[in-house]
């Protein structure tokens, strides 16, 4: 759970946003290799900031370019052939190659989720964030071979079409807009990421089907389709309408909104006890999508609640959220929703995408705080450092371990949008409004700005150094201001100018504003001293987790051996048995101390059992607990 962000401070409206000019609609260039990129269609809303497109950002030598570079590696070696084997068998093209394993065997009805579309998603961001053209050409390949396998009525899957008709019968079948979702966003990423123009084609016609199926059916018949499982389709649908100025398609989105989820959500209801998480994340997303594009203030509703009621009642203290894949608890009923399936992968990432959007309405820094906190403690630290592969569930029962998927033989949704995620590390770090950019986070990274002639680079070994160094290259005196992000867990911070300490500093959880002028040569230093704090539960302050700075703090428990790090869907239940904790509950720093600071390395003080603490992220092939029961001492 977030303690800094609470229902109550929604309902009663703190907004505590940066005080940012306002800029024009986002026009085509300015969004060239960004992913939500609009064509002829605008947004009717005017956002505040905007992400860089990503080729202006490239990551410098760290824990973030290590992950993209192992995610990117296991990319390449996925063979073509093999990634459009079933796609071909699909509609009785000849393919010797040999099937993948997992969820995208020949007979698993998901199949085509993973190959046919995070792989090409996957494709294009790495292409955007690096300019790698093997990746490029790797997924302009995988267009062509399935280009071959769409049907004319624009039918393109891995499975037969008669799934379709089990769903409208509601007859059991897995998730079949689900997939359809996944290939239509890889081909429309390949497009708007690197131009592939036939990629665009394959998925308007993949559009048009999906609006020839849907149309027919009766609005409560489609209400019915909408129980079972389907992605982003509002989300795609609406991005292709941007690109080729479809505004028919929008009709099609609107097929896709459940209404027993958005209503409540509109009416600031929280009726998500029992729902299917990542089912459901995807639906906001399309929801804030549209409200970009149509300006229609009941999706902007249905976003912010959902995002507050989410964040500040059902997270923990990762930033992740779910349980055995659903919300099961009444709103802040955490302390007990612990086992091997908690806070589920594809939630994190799609949680990060809907906090860009709310960013982007806002320039907000408190969804900036959340994204920092999932993406060091549930983005790094998933990805495993010797195959590249990605996880399901990041357990938060102690006693549990990480299980890394297998390269050929798992295929779990969570390594789709893992290996998105790790292609897109640089999409955040950096947005701007007319005159400023924003550094939202502490990554080492270059950003170039060639409108404005300028450079700004980036160089920390954050989180192992409290703070950043950014250096300014410009081509003449530059005016633009730059705004850094002091975040929610820093005390007291400093920053320096050419050398020089400037005798403000901004509070926690805000944007310092520094106005310029820049010259080349000069150098921020940004001081973020970390410091030990507890993140309790919101409903027993007695169960909580040791965080420092943005980290949450794990203790090391035994190592797991080599046959249990790969290939299950997640841990089996077998937690081992944690020492309870005697300290003051209200301070970590009664129990925890530095053992090696420089490493984060801490320990515990008077326990009845030595233990060794790190960040989470760091945990590899150890058992580990985040949450500690904690008595008083007295
Ligand atoms: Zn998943």
């Amino acid at each position: 759970m977030i303690n800094t962000i609470s229902r109550r401070a929604f309902l009663t409206g703190t907004a505590a946003a940066a005080g940012a000019a306002l800029i024009p609609a986002r026009t085509f260039e300015v969004f060239a290799q960004e992913r939500r990129q609009p064509g002829p269609i605008a947004d009717r809303i005017t956002l505040r900031v905007l992400p860089f497109p990503m080729k202006q950002v490239r990551l410098l030598p760290g824990p973030m370019k290590n992950a993209a570079d192992s995610s990117l590696k296991y990319l390449s070696s996925l063979p073509t052939d093999r990634l459009a084997h079933n796609f071909k068998v699909n509609v009785g093209l000849d393919s010797s190659a040999q099937p993948f394993g997992g969820w995208e065997k020949p007979d698993v009805e998901l199949r085509g989720h993973f190959c046919g579309g995070h792989y090409l998603s996957a494709c294009a961001l790495s292409y955007a964030s690096t300019g790698d053209e093997t990746i490029k050409a790797k997924g302009d390949a995988l267009v062509a071979e399935l280009a071959k396998c769409q049907q004319r009525s624009g039918y393109l899957s891995a499975f037969p079409i008669e799934f379709f008709d089990r769903l409208r019968d509601q007859q059991r079948v897995w998730a079949p807009f689900y997939t359809i979702h996944k290939i239509m966003a890889g081909h429309l990423d390949m497009y708007t990421l690197t131009g592939n123009a036939q990629a665009l084609e394959t998925a308007q016609k993949m559009a048009g089907w999906a609006g020839d199926w849907t149309g027919p059916l009766s609005y409560d018949h489609m209400q019915r389709v909408l129980r079972t499982e389907y992605g982003g389709m509002g989300e795609v649908l609406g991005n292709l309408a941007a690109v080729s100025g479809r505004r028919d398609l929008f009709g099609t989105v609107r097929r896709f909104e459940k209404a027993s989820f958005y209503d409540p959500l509109s009416e600031r209801r929280d009726q998500l006890k029992g729902l299917h998480v990542n089912t459901h994340i995807p639906q906001v997303i399309a929801a804030a999508r549209m409200y970009e594009l149509t300006g229609d203030p009941r999706y902007r509703d249905i976003a912010e609640y959902f995002w507050y009621e989410v964040v500040g009642e059902r997270s923990y203290c990762t930033g992740g959220t779910s349980n055995k894949e659903i919300w099961d608890t009444d709103a802040g009923k955490l302390s007990n929703a612990l086992g091997p399936t908690t806070t589920e992968d594809c939630c994190a990432y799609n949680m990060m995408k809907l906090s860009r959007h709310l960013f982007g309405w806002s320039a907000d820094p408190r969804f900036m705080d959340y994204y920092e906190r999932l993406l060091f403690n549930h983005r790094l630290g998933t990805i495993d450092p010797e195959t590249g592969t990605t996880m399901y569930y990041l357990p938060l029962q102690a006693g549990l371990w990480k299980t890394y998927a297998t390269p050929y033989d798992s295929f779990w949704c969570c390594n789709g949008t893992g290996v998105e995620e790790f292609a897109k590390l640089n999409d955040t770090i950096y947005f701007h409004d007319d005159n400023s950019v924003y550094v939202n986070l502490y990554i080492a990274s270059e950003l170039q700005w060639p409108e404005k002639g300028l450079k700004l680079r980036q160089e920390t070994n954050f989180p192992h150094e409290q703070g950043t160094t950014l250096t300014v290259t410009a081509d003449r005196p530059s005016d633009v201001a730059l705004r850094l992000r002091i975040p929610y867990w820093v005390a007291k911070g400093q920053v320096k100018v050419n050398g020089r300490v400037l005798p403000v500093f901004s509070s926690a959880g805000s944007y310092l504003t520094l106005p310029g002028p820049w010259k080349s040569g000069d150098k921020i230093e940004l001081s973020l001293p970390m410091h030990l704090h507890a993140a309790p539960m919101p409903d027993d302050e007695s169960v909580q987790a040791v965080m420092y700075g943005p980290l949450v703090l794990a203790g090391r428990l035994d190592e797991i051996s080599r046959d249990r790090w790969y290939g299950d869907e997640g841990p089996k239940p077998e937690p081992a048995t944690v020492p309870t904790i005697m300290a003051d509950a209200t301070n970590p720093v009664s129990w925890v101390e530095p053992a090696q600071a420089q490493q984060l390395v801490f320990k515990s003080v008077g326990q009845s059992q030595p233990l060794t603490l790190q960040p989470l992220a760091t945990i590899v092939h150890q058992r580990y607990a985040v949450y500690w029961k904690v008595q008083n001492k007295a």
